[in-house]
């Protein structure tokens, strides 16, 4: 196993501009798991506010983390748009390999699909030739699993199916 990594939280007063901090686990972070304010109490150490601007580290999903959110329902990368969150590049291989390894429930399959077209989406606008490898990747990756799209077509927004769909059937 590789070592562990330790991701900080932070909490930064938003009255007199304290700030503290404590240390979480890559799956703690990943599945934001802890309240920084419930282990470090509800006040400010220094002044008593209770109003606080916290930052979160977001770990990549890796093999691991996917494996343990696909057969738990009570675990959720951020509390919305977990595809979005799931559309950066480097959580690709990771995807491909949960996808096609594993069982998933169709709603699990659904937001893994739709984080591929999100990729697809946002590698579509922009001239920067590493985007364009990104999309053209992916876009061959989709086509492989064409099953696992239809069964993930009710998750995918609208406006991503727009730009996606497309270039899905020219490339067939
Ligand atoms: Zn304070």
């Amino acid at each position: 196993m590789s070592q562990i990594d330790i991701y900080k939280i932070r909490r930064h007063c938003s009255n007199c501009d304290a700030q503290e901090e404590i240390e979480v686990t890559e799956r703690e972070a990943a599945f934001d798991l802890v309240d920084i304010n419930q282990r470090l109490g509800s006040n400010c150490k220094k002044c008593s506010s209770i109003s606080f601007f916290i930052s979160r580290p977001l770990p990549i999903p890796n093999f691991e983390l996917l494996k343990e959110w696909a057969f738990n329902e009570d675990l959720y990368f951020s509390s919305q748009d977990e595809d979005l969150l799931l559309a950066d590049g480097e959580a690709l291989d990771a995807i491909l390999e949960i996808l096609d390894m594993l069982q998933l429930p169709d709603y699990k399959t659904g937001i893994l699909m739709s984080a591929l077209c999100v990729i697809v989406y946002n590698n579509t606008l922009g001239d920067d030739p590493q985007f364009a490898e990104l999309r053209v990747r992916v876009i061959e990756e989709l086509n492989k699993r064409l099953d696992k799209l239809l069964i993930a077509d009710a998750f995918i927004m609208d406006y991503i199916k727009a730009i996606v769909y497309p270039q899905l059937t020219e490339s067939n």
